[in-house]
């Protein structure tokens, strides 16, 4: 019998992993790239017998495709995807496909912040409790991958809305929205809507014995979810909100499932900020629906210091705490950095805007921004928002300066906080990048 023949477009992370699975099952694969395609995925991609094209999509033969696998970072609305579509090709995505090849259960973390966080959070304390678990998605690396080498009852996956968009019958046992607030909305004709329609595409195949994990403190969540949207039950978690399974109570969370009431403590939790207190509490609700324990929970959680640039504590300098937080791309990662610091701070802030609407930071900012570095090729907006309301503004675009200015302008007990709000491609190759530049600098002062 003929082999079926699958094109995976994209030569990353997730279109490496995609190819090895389609080979190990059998199809026969060609991997397309428009860019040049590194030298390490080459190898990979020769090591399993696996043809390839780069720099170009022209030689895979569109009228002999049975079905395409795309990578989340190629627009549905590119001339390429577009002219699939027209031919009536099936495009999927790498998690829909590696889907198809696993029967373990699935927990899967969305939302516009927090992904990781949760994601990791939720993974460390499965692992820590025994399950044969593991990780992958959005964070790093592929579940294709994951499915072709291992064996594993749980996997915790991390998705992006790009990684949603393409799923077809995906449908995790357990869906986590950590909240939704404006982001890439480049990628979806600048329309809310569409954006929060394809979060909610984590629950749209999910069937009564599943569960959907949400924020009821985030306001288009809660309008959004309801039982005409989703056959899985329903479990919100809140802060705010008296009416959520999952809420918080003095120092305790305390989780309702369907047969007990779960306590789990916060006393000695590392991780700062009210952000971090959500995340927490959408983990504790799996492990909770896990039946893990609340000592085994509290141990995982009492031990987790966080992922690199998020709220990342970086050093003291002569009482001056430096915090990289690089990874707050967008203001609402933002809010939650200052809301969640104590001190007068200064504030390291700019880089690519994605159509930010600062007003949100004002109150905050009004109250504890001593001075703002502007870090970016382009400052106007930033200075035109918070010029009237702050004394010290300065720009710059070499971070080595931007933290010594940083350290002349605080006084002991305030914190110098990078929390760009912005992407990073203006001046670093990436939000690591940034956030390992600005924690040199800073041990170099
Ligand atoms: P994501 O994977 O969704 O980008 P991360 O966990 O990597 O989320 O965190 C990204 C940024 O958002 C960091 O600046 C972090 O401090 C902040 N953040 C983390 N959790 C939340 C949350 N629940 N709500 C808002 N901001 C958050």
């Amino acid at each position: 019998m003929k082999k079926k023949y699958v094109v995976v477009l994209g030569a990353g992370v997730s279109g490496i992993g995609s190819a090895i699975l389609a080979k190990k099952k059998g199809y026969d694969v060609f991997v397309s790239d428009i860019n040049k395609i590194k030298k390490e995925e080459k190898k990979i991609l020769i090591n399993h017998s696996i043809n390839y094209e780069e720099c170009h999509h022209s030689l895979f033969n569109q009228n002999n495709t049975d079905f395409v696998i795309k990578s989340p970072g190629i627009s549905n609305q590119s001339d390429l995807i577009k002219k699939i579509k027209s031919k009536k090709i099936n495009i999927i995505s790498e998690i829909e496909f590696a889907s198809r090849y696993t029967n373990s259960i699935i927990i899967g973390v969305t939302g516009s912040n927090g992904k990781t966080t949760t994601t990791i959070l939720i993974y460390e304390i499965l692992k820590k409790a025994g399950f044969s678990v593991e990780i992958a998605g959005n964070i790093g690396n592929s579940f294709a991958k994951l499915v072709a080498d291992k064996k594993f009852d749980y996997c915790v996956l991390e998705l992006s809305s790009f990684q949603l968009d393409d799923i077809v019958e995906f449908s995790p046992e357990y869906a986590i929205i950590t909240n939704i607030t404006k982001d890439h909305l480049d990628r979806y004709n600048n329309n809310f809507d569409d954006y929060i329609k394809s979060k909610l595409r984590i629950t749209i195949n999910q069937s009564n014995k599943d569960y959907l994990i949400f924020n009821s403190d985030d306001p288009s969540l809660k309008k959004m979810i309801n039982s005409k949207l989703t056959k899985a039950n329903l479990h919100s978690f809140s802060i705010n909100d008296f009416f959520s399974k999952t809420q918080i109570k003095d120092s305790e969370i305390i989780i309702n499932t369907l047969n007990k009431k779960n306590m789990v403590n916060t006393i000695g939790f590392q991780l700062i900020g009210r952000h971090n207190l959500l995340n927490a509490m959408a983990a504790s609700t799996v492990a909770s629906l896990l039946n893990i324990s609340n000592k085994k929970i509290r141990d995982s959680l009492v031990h987790f210091k966080g992922a690199p640039h998020r709220m990342e504590p970086v050093l003291k300098i002569q009482k001056v705490q430096y915090i990289n937080d690089s990874k707050a791309t967008n203001v609402n990662a933002t809010y939650f950095a200052l809301e969640s610091i104590e001190t007068s701070v200064i504030w390291i802030v700019g880089g690519v805007d994605k159509g930010n609407d600062y007003s949100s930071l004002l109150p905050l900012v009004r109250k504890k921004v001593k001075g703002i570095i502007c870090l970016g090729l382009d400052n106007k907006k930033i200075i035109n928002v918070f010029g009237p309301f702050c004394e010290n503004i300065i720009e710059t675009t070499s971070i080595i300066e931007a933290v010594k200015i940083g350290s002349k302008l605080s006084s002991p007990n305030e914190t110098v906080l990078l929390s760009p709000s912005c992407a990073s491609f203006d001046l670093f190759k990436n939000y690591e990048d940034r956030g390992n530049k600005f924690k040199s600098a800073v041990r170099n002062l």
